[in-house]
């Protein structure tokens, strides 16, 4: 089979690709420009015509994808603004609203072999940051941020901007399929990460061209940066590693049960100190060319918990550990010589 993949070139995206590649499946990864997939089809050589790039400019554009989903079984849609400053928040939820909706109305208009499309939501499309302690699921939509953006404007905080344009996006997917599922052959899944984190295998050279969560992590590990607030209570969210969610998206292609459902895949909650905690304790020390970070050990307060039973009950993946995770991460920080 072959899937077309959006945003195949970025830090979920390209595990994505690996995830398809390793089990067999033919690939389109769409790309913003040439030069984009590039890096892409070098690092995949070994798997030849397997992997095809395909480019298809901004995926705000009308008609972005029409090209892009004939012939093909399956869709996974990871491409949307993330790491944007903008000044209105119309700035990126256009953008993401667009992208999600373009993709499936190319699907509803040339898509006659796609059997099912995933698309990369967010947690931030459950629940705003939260330093209550609460636990939520696929029940709750995070419409504080929406709110926000509307009542402040450019003024709003360029979290509740990105996590607006995620909720707004999901919503318009779900709109969609619901007004258009009687005319398709094919359904949506949509898969929800907290903040992912892990190695990266995309084009990334130096650390400040990291994706914004990776870059955080690093952040953290490496300076003791934690964005101004105590690594006891910040950021109080929940957490996965790239290569479990990578390995969601297929499932979620795969497993007949996932159509129609939005699924959290979520291995635990975290506060900063959390990792610090793990990546001190390690031996042999895990990063040689570089300080830890300490932190303030201590009390650390848990907020948001994640209920992931829906998970577990359709997908059922085995989350690699915030030791696996940090062990991998810091080999590859190590070897790219940060
Ligand atoms: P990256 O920034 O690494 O990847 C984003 C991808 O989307 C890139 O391929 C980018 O292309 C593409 N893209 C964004 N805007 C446009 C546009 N206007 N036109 C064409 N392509 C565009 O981020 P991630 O891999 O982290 O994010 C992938 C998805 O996962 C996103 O949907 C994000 O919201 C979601 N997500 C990420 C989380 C995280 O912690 N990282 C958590 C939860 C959800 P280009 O390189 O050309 O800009």
């Amino acid at each position: 089979p072959k899937i077309l993949v959006s945003g195949a070139n970025g830090f979920i995206g390209t595990w994505i690709v690996r995830v398809l590649l390793k089990r067999g499946y033919s690939v389109r990864a769409a790309v913003r420009n040439e030069a984009k997939g590039k890096p892409l089809l070098e690092a995949y050589r070994s798997y030849g015509d397997k992997l095809q790039l395909w480019v298809v400019g901004d995926i705000g554009k009308d008609g972005a994808f029409d090209e892009a989903v004939q012939g093909v079984d399956g869709i996974i849609h990871a491409a949307s603004p993330i790491n944007v400053t903008v000044a209105e928040p119309k700035e990126i939820i256009q953008p993401a609203v667009k992208g999600v909706v373009g993709m499936l109305t190319s699907a509803f208009k040339h898509g006659s072999s796609v059997q099912r499309i995933v698309f990369t939501s967010s947690c931030a499309a459950i629940l705003p940051l939260s330093v209550e302690s609460v636990t939520v699921s696929e029940m709750n939509w995070n419409e504080a941020s929406i709110i926000e953006c509307d009542e402040k404007g450019k003024d709003a905080s360029r979290l509740s901007k990105y996590s607006a344009s995620k909720t707004l996006a999901e919503k318009a997917a779900w709109d969609f399929y619901e007004k258009h599922k009687s005319e398709v052959n094919w359904d949506i899944s949509v898969i929800n990460p907290p903040w992912v984190f892990g190695p990266v295998i995309h084009d990334v050279t130096t650390v400040d061209t990291l994706n914004s969560s990776c870059k955080r992590w690093y952040d953290a590990l490496a300076k003791g940066d934690f964005g101004g607030y105590s690594p006891l209570t910040s950021p109080g969210h929940g957490w996965a590693d790239v290569r479990d969610v990578a390995e969601a998206h297929v499932r979620a292609l795969e497993v007949p049960a996932a159509g129609s459902e939005r699924i959290i895949i979520c291995a635990g909650s975290f506060v900063w100190q959390d990792w610090l905690d793990v990546a001190n304790s390690m031996s042999p020390y895990p990063w040689p060319s570089n300080t830890l970070a300490i932190g303030t050990p201590g009390a650390i307060q848990r907020a948001i918990t994640f209920d992931t039973s829906k998970e577990k009950e359709i997908l059922g993946i085995k989350f690699k550990t915030m030791e696996e995770l940090t062990r991998d991460t810091l080999a590859d920080y190590e070897r790219r010589g940060w």
